[in-house]
């Protein structure tokens, strides 16, 4: 057949059926429930919202995802357009009726003259007669069509199992306590001998902290996450610190090969390291730092370390089923897979995280298959774009350029956020030039940055290939 085939029906498969139709492709969404259901969907509905019912802040002057959203609607997206039918009232953030939205996004797309929808579980690789196809299977992927994706990847490329490090905007973080450097300064491929942030701890900061650890509230694990492996590598903090007093201290917070430039003289007792996370340098994880903690524990307990008492979080740790590309390495610039370019991906599964990030990648998938199929042309929005800045934090697309100074890196899911923009020339100013600081400053550096997004964004509208798309 002619048509784009779409593998799941949830945020980012129905975003994406509806873009490749509204550009002129016919499209066969499959979708397994309630054929087969998964672990956490409740419903047969497409677009299932699976926990909270919020999009998050729909603040598109100064928060990351509010200014997605705008961009969405801008797209016309078929997610956005219902979210805003079926909102329910939360303050400043997008949230709806779960079941009123699941079953407008449903109605919309069975009406849509050029969508098919068929149900059925996927249980393999999608066959080559469907020709370009887009994988949105999402973060609880059939294993079926998991283990076949894993054969293409290569093991060790598709994760089944998410232990998230929490992940830290640089400038948060206090340089006249922390220092740049790698243990023992060596340099890997790619490093500089100064490639880590450390921040170290004294006797009795490391024992209260340890304490910490071990008191702070825990999460819960689900039953079903709790029948997947679990990997040594990748064991929660907490559950280390239960073992015993030394053993953070001999593990990711071992203080040795590295000298604190601010204190020479004292060597400190514990250390714990940040390691850049993206090509920008703008984002620091902690390493080692996977935990189950809940998120306002974290903050509380992180906030102890010296250097990191002002530390503003781009994502908290956690640990979580969640299958997922290696998509920096795996994906091209259009989200195909390298080794199979007829496979398109879309969603939680390339390593994005959330509802409308999730949505928002399954929006670049649907234009990007549909001007494959119909010989149009449609190019990525710029870098500076909230789009534009999430889809090249997946496909790695801003690495090339960046390669040489990248330091070393590792692919986290990750929701939106301003870490993920190329910084701003120079910092924006106050009234009459005056220098701004503290939140004021965080602030005007927001301000500034969806600005020229959306300036950056009108440009590329106004271009032809992105203009007869959106037609
Ligand atoms: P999904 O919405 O899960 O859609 C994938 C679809 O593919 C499903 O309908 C599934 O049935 C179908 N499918 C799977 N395998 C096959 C197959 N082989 N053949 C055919 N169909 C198949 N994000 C938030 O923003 N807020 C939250 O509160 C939140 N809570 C979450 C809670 C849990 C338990 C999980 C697992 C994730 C949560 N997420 C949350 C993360 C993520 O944003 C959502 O999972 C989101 O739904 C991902 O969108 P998606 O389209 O990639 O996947």
């Amino acid at each position: 057949t002619d048509a784009v085939h779409i593998v799941g029906g949830g945020l980012a498969g129905s975003e994406a059926a509806w873009q490749a139709a509204e550009a002129g492709a016919s499209v066969v969404l499959h979708e397994m429930r309630p054929d087969r259901g998964t672990e956490a969907h409740k419903t047969d509905g497409l677009a299932e919202l699976v926990c909270s019912n919020s999009f998050r802040s729909d603040d598109a002057q100064t928060n990351a995802v509010g200014l997605l959203h705008q961009e969405m609607r801008r797209l016309g997206s078929l997610i956005m357009r219902e979210a805003d039918r079926n909102q329910v009232p939360a303050g400043g953030a997008l949230a709806v009726d779960r079941d009123g939205f699941s079953e407008a996004v449903t109605a919309a797309l069975a009406a849509h003259p050029r969508i098919t929808i068929e149900r059925g579980e996927v249980a393999g690789l999608p066959p080559a007669e469907w020709g370009s196809t887009i994988v949105a299977s999402g973060p609880l992927t059939s294993s079926a069509l998991a283990e076949a994706i894993r054969e293409v990847t290569g093991e060790g490329e598709l994760a089944f199992f998410d232990a998230i490090a929490p992940i830290i905007h640089r400038d948060s973080i206090d340089l006249g306590k922390a220092w740049f450097q790698s243990r023992y300064d060596k340099a890997g491929p790619g490093g500089t001998g100064a490639d880590y942030l450390n921040c170290p701890l004294d006797r009795a900061q490391y024992e209260a902290f340890v304490a910490a650890l071990v008191e702070g509230e825990k999460t819960s694990f689900k039953e079903w996450e709790a029948s997947t492996p679990y990997f040594d590598g990748c064991l929660p903090i907490e559950v280390m610190a239960e073992r015993g007093a030394e053993t953070l201290r001999w593990g990711p917070m071992k203080p040795v090969g590295l000298t604190n430039p601010h204190d020479p003289e004292v060597k400190a007792y514990a250390i714990v390291q940040l390691r850049q996370d993206n090509a920008l340098g703008t984002l620091f994880n902690m390493v080692g730092f996977q935990t189950k903690l809940k998120h306002g524990e974290q903050v509380r307990i992180f906030r102890t370390i010296p250097g990191l008492e002002q530390a503003e979080f781009a994502r908290l740790g956690g640990l979580h089923r969640n299958t997922y590309l290696n998509s920096p390495k795996l994906l091209d610039g259009e989200l195909r897979l390298k080794a199979l370019p007829r496979l398109r991906f879309a969603g939680q599964i390339t390593g994005c995280e959330g509802y409308v990030e999730s949505a928002a990648v399954g929006l670049m998938a649907g234009r990007f298959a549909a001007a494959e199929r119909l010989g149009t042309p449609f190019a990525l929005p710029p870098a500076t774009t909230a789009f534009g800045a999430l889809v090249r934090h997946i496909t790695g697309g801003h690495l090339a350029a960046e390669e040489e100074g990248g330091g070393p890196r590792s692919f986290q899911p990750m929701n939106v956020n301003f870490g993920l923009f190329p910084p701003l020339a120079s910092a924006p100013k106050g009234e009459g030039g005056k220098r701004l600081r503290g939140s004021e400053k965080a602030l005007a550096r927001k301000r500034a940055l969806t600005d020229r997004a959306r300036a950056d964004f009108s440009a590329w509208l106004d271009e032809p290939a992105a203009r007869d798309a959106a037609e």
